[in-house]
């Protein structure tokens, strides 16, 4: 994953029951002048022209999506229809307003000229602009995305010349330079700006506030990136390297992959390669980790983690360190999800030595005790898989083998690891379980001393 994709904040969302994206939208559109997020100059301008009574009736609304141009809209409807407009505001309370807000007020007509463009319906809608309001004080017209009106502007142009007083026209577009300048003449233009950082993280604050919660944006660069998919009890789990005043573990859990819950982080920076495991271990949530700096730490071990919630982390025990002289000899880190086996966890890790053209990225294996998973078993002193082909040596970081998925179909015994190459691109690599248990259960003795002999031997 590349670390410029998409950067959750860290709002605290555990509790929040499930709600649909649409919901939250309409119960926190701004209702008042004063709700708006930004846009200053144009909420001063038109709040003004409210209180004064000077409002044109041709408004033009021209802005990126999302900066509010339709809540903006009715706002509007609202204040020229309230009767107990105060500063220009309206009160949002009375008949007129609640009609408006909730979408049944008659004569606020609202239609997306994306889907009215033809000549006909443009006629329609202006045949009723003479007749008079049926329970308002005055029509209100919003058109959104004006400029995909095709056939309809002559109708519009003679209208908007004389328009009746009772009717007020606000025109929405993400596009100005595709109105014709005949009704940029005729109407008032007010430009929305985007929002900017701090302004929405402002409204998140104010949403989140209003259900006892809190969020934190944090600015710039932001870690989301080595992603670790679970499945644990009833959902699946994701964990990743989150930003959080340096890296540190992100802990969120979708059911469709389609609508993310984001927990607290687990730990404090620094922090990398946390990896649950897939169900509870002697009853309490396992994750394996590696304490790390803000850099590309030169050191690194693995380290195992409980919880009895998935948010309060403790019972913090060692698992492995870095061998001297071989494959893994700078650091260690925790791949896929552990497997589980009749011998114990099979874990699958990365492991770095530093070369004098940098670091190494490699593979290897290790075996962890089902009931007690800090505890070795055994411990693969080979790698499974280092760079050795093209796409593993050359890419955005060179000599990179990742494993961050494995998938293991116990019939076939058959086990396929997901690995990036090189941070470029993603590899599939296939072997059998029962063969790299077997190696496992070989290197586990005096092997290793063989091992570690092998590596120091001069060359020649
Ligand atoms: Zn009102």
């Amino acid at each position: 994953m590349n670390p410029s994709d998409s950067q959750p904040s860290n709002a605290s969302l555990a509790d929040a029951a499930p709600a649909p994206h649409r919901a939250l939208y309409r119960r926190w559109r701004a209702q008042t002048f004063g709700e708006i997020v930004g846009q200053e100059a144009v909420v001063t301008t038109l709040r003004n022209a409210v209180r004064t009574n000077r409002l044109a009736h041709g408004l033009l609304f021209v802005g990126p999506r999302g900066t509010g141009k339709t809540s903006l809209a009715r706002i509007v409807a609202k204040a020229i229809n309230c009767p107990n407009v105060h500063d220009g505001e309206p009160d949002d309370t009375c008949e007129a307003c609640t009609a408006i807000r909730d979408g049944r007020a008659l004569d606020v007509i609202e239609m997306d000229a994306a889907s009215n463009n033809k000549v006909d319906d443009m006629r329609e809608l202006l045949e009723r602009t003479w007749t008079a309001p049926s329970d308002l004080k005055r029509k209100v017209y919003i058109v959104d995305e004006v400029q995909r009106i095709k056939e309809g502007w002559d109708v519009l142009l003679k209208t908007l010349e004389e328009p009746p007083d009772h009717v007020v026209f606000i025109f929405c577009t993400t596009d100005a330079s595709q109105i014709r300048p005949a009704v940029l003449s005729r109407v008032q233009r007010f430009d929305f700006t985007r929002l900017s950082v701090e302004q929405i993280a402002g409204k998140l604050d104010r949403i989140l506030a209003a259900d006892g919660r809190t969020a934190e944006i944090q600015h710039g660069f932001e870690h989301a990136y080595d992603p670790r998919v679970t499945w644990l009890e009833d959902r699946w789990y994701i964990t990743w390297c989150n930003g959080y005043h340096g890296p540190t573990i992100g802990v969120g859990y979708t059911f469709d992959f389609e609508t993310f819950h984001q927990l607290d982080n687990a730990f404090l920076p620094f922090n990398r390669n946390g990896v649950l495991f897939p169900r509870r271990i002697g009853g309490a949530y396992a994750m394996l980790s590696r304490p790390s700096d803000n850099g590309h730490t030169a050191f690194g071990d693995i380290f195992y983690s409980e919880s009895p919630d998935l948010v309060h982390w403790g019972r913090h025990r060692h698992v492995m360190a870095p061998e001297a002289w071989t494959w893994q000899s700078t650091k260690i880190g925790a791949g896929p999800t552990p497997i589980e086996t009749p011998e114990g966890w099979l874990l699958i890790y990365h492991g770095v030595l530093t070369s004098c053209n940098g670091f190494v990225y490699s593979m290897g294996a290790a075996l962890l005790d089902l009931d007690e998973p800090w505890k070795v078993v055994a411990r693969g002193h080979d790698y499974l898989l280092s760079p050795q082909v093209p796409y593993e040596q050359v890419g955005d970081v060179p000599n990179v083998v990742f494993p961050c998925a494995a998938l293991v179909d116990p019939a076939s015994d058959r086990i396929t690891i997901y690995y990036g190459a090189a941070d470029t691109v993603t590899c599939l690599a296939h072997g059998y379980v029962s063969e790299i248990l077997a190696s496992l259960r070989k290197e586990s003795g005096p092997q290793r001393i063989h091992a570690l002999c092998e590596a120091w031997r001069p060359p020649g």
